[in-house]
């Protein structure tokens, strides 16, 4: 896993993995607590923790992608890459 590490401008730690397989933004990033664990309740076997993406800061509530400069939307999928597929 290839990490980033930053902060949130209020000074919570952040961390960004790059090219992240489980993430729910489309450029790959996914930003993470260094401490993060499941949520209360969320059993192992049913969810992962590497899938756990912040969106908003526990710690001041703004949004990771404005606060911190490395987290920023980076890289959209190209339109050009698109291309026609039908199945054989
Ligand atoms: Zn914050």
């Amino acid at each position: 896993m290839r990490v980033v590490k930053t902060e949130c401008s209020c000074g919570e730690p952040i961390l960004i993995e790059i090219n992240a397989k489980q993430t729910c933004r489309i450029d790959g990033k996914r930003p993470f607590y260094p401490d993060q664990g499941l949520p209360d309740g969320c059993s192992p076997n049913e969810y992962n923790v590497n899938g756990i993406c912040v969106f908003r800061c526990r710690k001041c509530g703004k949004v990771i992608d404005d606060e911190c400069p490395e987290a920023a939307l980076g890289t959209r999928i190209n339109i050009d890459t698109i291309i026609e597929w039908s199945a054989i």
